[in-house]
């Protein structure tokens, strides 16, 4: 009778986040920050490194329904529109990998409103010097931060429909109001800054957060999940240690593949 192998030890880790979205990626990248803290990133998602039809912000669009979406249903609407999805990314970076990356400073007086309702550590006065210290932005004032990891900057008034829509918008009587200038905006019309390099590359969680750090950092451990094949594969790049069971190999590249959209999907009732 063959003997029974023992069962391979498991990796351990001191932290486990559970999706490497938005959040996850600077939760991960904060933590191991120090060398004695590990830290496994779970991710059902594929990695975004170097996946242009991710990473350029010129395609946002086609990720909406593209298979690195989860593509939710909603609920059959009584008046029609049964067939909309709710977009939510699946992929690594999370909707920051997967959204047009307008990037605004939150209304002081929305933020206020949440401290005065009891969400202690929301207020602007908290707020503000962690979007100071995460941003490089571009854009003139002493508010802005210079050296944060996620670039932000001034897209030129070039676009000739967002110059129509603000005329229309003067037309009809919505003052126009810069953003981001450390004046609150409440109600205004104006262009928005953006979480992009100048290179057309998106500042998103993990691209700000993760790729500078990965495989560069033995106590940072990130795992693509490959859906469709049930297991777990990590590719290469972003396995900052390698995957692998203990006398086993880490695979190469990952088993996951977007699954395309189709149209013609409808819920019961739907109509
Ligand atoms: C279409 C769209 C456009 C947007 N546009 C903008 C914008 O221009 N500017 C802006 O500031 N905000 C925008 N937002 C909002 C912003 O992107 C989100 O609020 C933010 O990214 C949410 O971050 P999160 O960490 O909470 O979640 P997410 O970034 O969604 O991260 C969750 C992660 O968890 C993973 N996950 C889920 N379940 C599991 C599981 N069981 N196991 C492992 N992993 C799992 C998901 O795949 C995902 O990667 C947009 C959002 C959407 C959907």
């Amino acid at each position: 009778m063959p003997s029974a192998r023992p069962p391979r030890p498991l990796p351990a880790y001191d932290y486990v986040v559970v999706g490497g979205g938005t959040a996850g990626a600077v939760v991960a990248a904060r933590l191991t920050e120090d060398p004695d803290v590990t830290v496994c990133v779970v991710e059902a998602g594929p990695s975004d490194v170097g996946d242009d039809s991710i990473l350029r912000l010129d395609r946002w669009m086609a990720l909406l329904e593209s298979g690195y979406d989860w593509d939710y249903p909603v609920e059959p609407q009584e008046n029609g529109n049964s067939f909309m999805r709710h977009a939510r990314a699946k992929v690594l970076g999370g909707c920051s990998s997967h959204n047009s990356c307008i990037a605004f400073w939150a209304p002081a007086e929305d933020l206020d409103e949440w401290g005065a309702l009891g969400c202690t550590g929301w207020s602007a006065a908290d707020c503000f010097p962690l979007y100071r210290r995460l941003e490089s932005n571009d854009a003139p004032g002493d508010h802005h931060g210079r050296s944060g990891p996620v670039t932000i900057r001034t897209v030129p008034p070039e676009d000739p429909c967002g110059a129509a829509l603000l005329e229309a918008c003067v037309a009809a009587g919505i003052p126009t109001t810069p953003f981001n200038t450390g004046t609150t905006v409440v109600r205004g019309a104006h262009w928005f800054q953006i979480n992009s390099r100048p290179d057309g590359i998106r500042s998103s969680a993990s691209v700000s957060y993760l790729h500078p750090v990965l495989g560069k950092r033995p106590n940072l451990e990130v795992v693509p999940v490959s859906r469709r094949g049930g297991s777990c594969s990590t590719t290469a790049p972003t396995t900052a240690r390698a995957a692998a069971p203990p006398g086993g190999a880490a695979r190469a590249s990952s088993t996951w593949s977007p699954t395309p959209f189709t149209p013609g999907r409808s819920l019961p009732g739907a109509r």
